[in-house]
């Protein structure tokens, strides 16, 4: 399952303010652009149809029904297996777990959790792939979602042979593009997994892929899981006052930030940091001025002419429906 990054809440062009809207659908475009048309459990693309996922039900939860940080994206299989389960804890997240290291995508279209995971964590995963349906493979007539998988593990494995006979950067572009137009991310890392330049590329060209789930070979990092009854010992405000040097040491450097330094994780307890806001500035000169602003590859991809399409939608939406 690809550990995803969605970003921060999009925010107004041009008042740099966060965007607000009463429709919780209106995010959708938004969440489109940060995680690409990928469903963030089966991760097949889903190019018509793909809908807004809430982490946590927005029946149970309705004051969690137009929170940024609470949205996914899902096909329709998995959002009616999943249903109004409520399952924060109970389950890995691809938007806060490296779900990249916890599962094995076999030709059968089977996925299974990692022998290398514990037990406790083996349980958990497959809670994980029950929650989606994600536990169903062959034989299973009326969900053929491990059908699909099956043909996209014989497209992969068509294009690493093609690669092979042809080991030029134009046919590495060219399974990319293949890649993006099927999805299931993790089968393709699966087929390539002894060929880190191409890892690598997929990390890159998947929308929203979070890359520091990954070593500089493109192996995922071992699963960060800490027993949940210590980290709440440790990240509580009474324990911090009594021994603040050992909620340093644990706290920091989580295994998959290390080799980020522009990453850092705030007790929950402390507000969090946020972007200076500055009416005078653009977050396109922001943007610009701290370096951020990347130049386009020269090969354009499908995803350019739906971000175009997403500026004429942002305007629609301003008019109609953003709140204050
Ligand atoms: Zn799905």
């Amino acid at each position: 399952m690809r550990p995803v990054n969605r970003g921060h809440r999009p925010l107004n062009k041009k008042t740099g303010q966060s965007l607000v809207f009463k429709n919780y659908r209106k995010y959708s475009p938004y969440l489109k652009r940060s995680l690409g048309t990928y469903c963030s459990f089966c991760e097949r693309r889903i190019s018509d149809g793909i809908a807004i996922e809430h982490i946590q039900s927005k029946d149970i939860y309705p004051e969690l029904i137009c929170e940024w940080d609470n949205f996914l994206l899902s096909c329709r299989n998995c959002n009616s297996t999943k249903g109004q389960n409520d399952c924060l804890n109970d389950c890995y997240w691809p938007d806060r777990d490296n779900t990249a290291a916890l599962f094995d995508y076999q030709f059968g279209g089977i996925i299974k959790p990692k022998d290398s995971l514990t037990q406790q964590q083996k349980e958990k995963a497959e809670r994980t792939l029950k929650l989606t349906g994600l536990n169903r493979g062959p034989g299973n007539d009326r969900d053929l979602r491990w059908a699909d998988r099956i043909e996209f593990f014989g497209i992969a494995i068509d294009s690493l042979e093609t690669l092979h006979e042809n080991p030029t950067d134009r046919q590495r572009k060219r399974t990319i593009k293949q890649a993006l137009g099927t999805g299931c991310w993790s089968i393709w890392m699966t087929v390539f997994r002894d060929e880190p330049d191409m890892l690598k590329r997929f990390i890159e060209a998947f929308p929203g892929t979070r890359k520091e789930c990954f070593d500089d070979r493109g192996q995922p990092l071992p699963l960060f899981d800490p027993d949940p009854e210590v980290q709440d010992e440790t990240l509580s405000p009474e324990t911090r006052t009594q021994e603040p040097e050992k909620i340093d040491v644990i706290v920091s450097n989580p295994p998959y930030f290390k080799d980020n330094p522009s990453l850092r994780q705030i007790p929950r307890y402390e507000p969090a940091e946020v972007l200076p806001v500055n009416r005078e500035t653009s977050i396109l000169d922001w943007l610009l001025a701290s370096g951020r602003l990347i130049p386009r590859d020269d090969e354009e991809s499908s995803i350019v002419s739906e971000e175009e399409d997403l500026d004429v939608l942002e305007e629609d939406f301003l008019e109609d429906d953003e709140i204050s």
